[in-house]
């Protein structure tokens, strides 16, 4: 093995990546959830534990979202896998709303509607994993919402 192939994929130095306090690690920065202005999101925060590697091209990163905050609304092709860490919330998969808590594990399919939120009282904590290689967002237009409306508990959950 070359010395490049041995380098790890972890945010930070060697094999290990240690936790630093609850759902915080050693030498990761917690940044903004999303870069520029909008509006489309709150109270969220991310942190990136691996970037991937050729082996396995795939991010691990946390999310938090804090009381009252919330995740886009979107779709894209690329897979979600997310597992709660801490807290609990709701969880927008397609057309149904789902209640989520402690280790609780996610799929969201490829061009699904999703969307996450910390409405239940407490901050909402998740790892998520994404392939490294993968497209861009795509927001709902004004005749996406119009179907995701046609089911109330959809309606009434969803922030744009
Ligand atoms: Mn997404």
């Amino acid at each position: 093995m070359t010395p490049k192939e041995n380098q790890s994929p972890l945010t930070g130095e060697g094999p290990i990546l240690r936790q630093s306090a609850p759902c915080r690690w050693q030498d990761v920065e917690v940044m903004p959830y999303k870069e520029g202005d909008s509006t489309q999101f709150s109270r969220i925060s991310r942190q990136l534990l691996s970037k991937g590697e050729v082996g396995l091209p795939i991010e691990l990163r946390t999310f938090e979202i804090k009381e009252g905050g919330h995740s886009t609304l979107e779709r894209h092709k690329h897979i979600h896998l997310v597992m709660v860490l801490s807290g609990s919330g709701h969880a927008l998969v397609h057309d149904k709303v789902h209640a989520i808590g402690f280790h609780d594990v996610v799929h969201v399919p490829a061009w699904t509607w999703h969307q996450f939120q910390a409405d239940n009282g407490e901050d909402l904590h998740f790892l998520c994993i994404v392939h490294s290689d993968r497209d861009r967002p795509t927001l709902p237009m004004e005749g996406d919402l119009v179907g995701l409306r046609v089911h109330p508990e959809v309606a009434e959950f969803i922030r744009i």
